[in-house]
């Protein structure tokens, strides 16, 4: 594996400034490409899953996150609070809360249920200096996160579709999970004991933990308990992934909560016309955008797969009397969606310039056959290559192929359906 830190300032992905400061890493315009093309992935893979997408602050009032339990709970993480006039306000530490209130704003029927909010939002958390480094420990992050208010009977299948998303992702991705882990309270918890660490009553606990412990055995995923881990609301799946250096941390995460539901008063009218209280379902598809983006580099050095890579095709004209060809070739690549871009003749002999772009997945030279017949022949950065043909053939067959295959495919429906 690679170290993402030295690969990511050479390719140009993300740097640091000590005037921003520690573990406030920022994405130059290559880096960025990447994230958008998380981004938008993860969003469509989202829509055609039932989820509804929804933007909320990155501030709250300092009652919000009393409300949810963090503030008791959670504070050592948190960013001390800021003071406007006579109000408090917090740097949020997650976004459920937010997605609780948005829940409440609207009185909802047994039949709306499952809602499922998305939002790709930031979170903030006050790691200590000396821990800090790289995408993978940050004081500011941008999470997948997600949040499903069902019903109790809906449990089940919903964490099951999460579980396939998350699965599906890391196909795309090419991730290769380290462990699952079903973590759960510590052995000596005394859950519902105003000193706990956890919240909430043990027979809520027992419930969440039997129902994740089914859908991973359905799923036929080896796991292993981790007894402390669960979060302070509820117990939780966890999809581990490790680091070049062997360092494990949580990327995916799917979470049973009873509790925030109870906390924020939220609830649905059932079939007997009386009011019920949901049951939250927290998940995270491909985690922060920040540590995916690491372990991506970790893992495929610049090679990242086709749909992901920040440049997907470099045009390169033999010489400059094929340069206006070769320009209008990259721009029709770009109208197609395609990440093009031109490497001009004057820029260096094309054996130094192919070399150059090596990590790039498609290479098309231009030479005088391509420019007279209105051609193009592309190279992979494998080295195969593919027999010339009409310019447009190729370029439609090289957006088609760059992809993702989760977003190839169609679907009869959802698990559960
Ligand atoms: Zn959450």
């Amino acid at each position: 594996m690679y170290d993402h830190r030295k690969l990511g300032r050479e390719l140009g992905l993300f740097d640091s400034d000590p005037l921003i400061g520690a573990g406030l890493p920022y994405l130059l315009p290559a880096g960025a490409a990447i994230r958008q093309a998380l981004e938008s992935y993860v969003a469509e893979l989202e829509r055609r899953s039932g989820y509804q997408h929804v933007y909320s602050p990155v501030l709250g009032k300092r009652e919000l996150y009393e409300l949810s339990g963090h503030w008791s709970h959670y504070s050592d993480d948190m960013y001390p609070p800021m003071k406007v006039g006579e109000e408090e306000v917090v740097l949020r530490p997650s976004l459920c809360p937010h997605h609780a209130l948005i829940y409440r704003s609207r009185a909802h029927s047994y039949r709306e249920l499952p809602v499922r909010y998305a939002e790709l939002g930031g979170m903030y958390r006050s790691e200590l200096s000396g821990v800090l480094g790289g995408l993978t420990r940050v004081r500011a992050i941008q999470l997948n996160d997600g949040h499903i208010f069902c019903t109790l009977d809906q449990v089940a299948d919903e964490a099951r579709a999460a579980l396939d998303l998350i699965l599906r992702a890391y196909g795309d991705l090419g991730l290769r999970p380290a462990r699952f882990l079903l973590s759960l309270p510590a052995a000596d918890a005394r859950i519902g004991d105003p000193a706990s660490k956890y919240v909430g009553d043990a027979e809520s606990w027992d419930r969440s933990a039997a129902l994740l412990r089914e859908v991973l055995d359905e799923a036929g995923v080896q796991y292993e308990e981790a007894p402390g881990e669960a979060a302070f609301y509820g117990p939780k799946i966890d999809v581990q992934i490790a680091d070049a250096a062997g360092r494990e941390s949580t990327l995916s995460t799917i979470q049973i909560d009873f509790h925030q539901p109870a906390r924020f008063e939220l609830d649905y009218i059932g079939a007997d016309g009386n009011k019920h209280r949901p049951v939250m379902v927290h998940r995270a598809i491909i985690g922060s955008l920040e540590r995916v983006i690491a372990q991506l580099i970790e893992l495929h050095g610049g090679a990242l797969p086709g749909w992901l890579a920040p440049v997907q095709l470099v045009v390169l004209p033999i010489s400059d009397a094929e340069e206006k060809y070769a320009a209008e070739i990259t721009r029709r690549a770009v109208d197609r969606g395609l990440r093009a871009e031109l490497a001009h003749a004057d820029e260096g002999t094309l054996g130094a310039r192919i070399r150059e772009n090596r990590l790039v997945p498609y290479q098309a030279v231009i030479g005088a056959r391509e420019l007279e017949a209105g051609q193009l022949a592309v190279r992979d950065r494998s080295g195969s290559r593919y027999a010339p043909a009409a310019a447009g053939d190729v370029l439609d067959q090289l957006a088609a192929g760059c992809r993702p295959a989760a977003l190839s495919e169609v679907r009869a429906g959802r698990p559960g359906e």
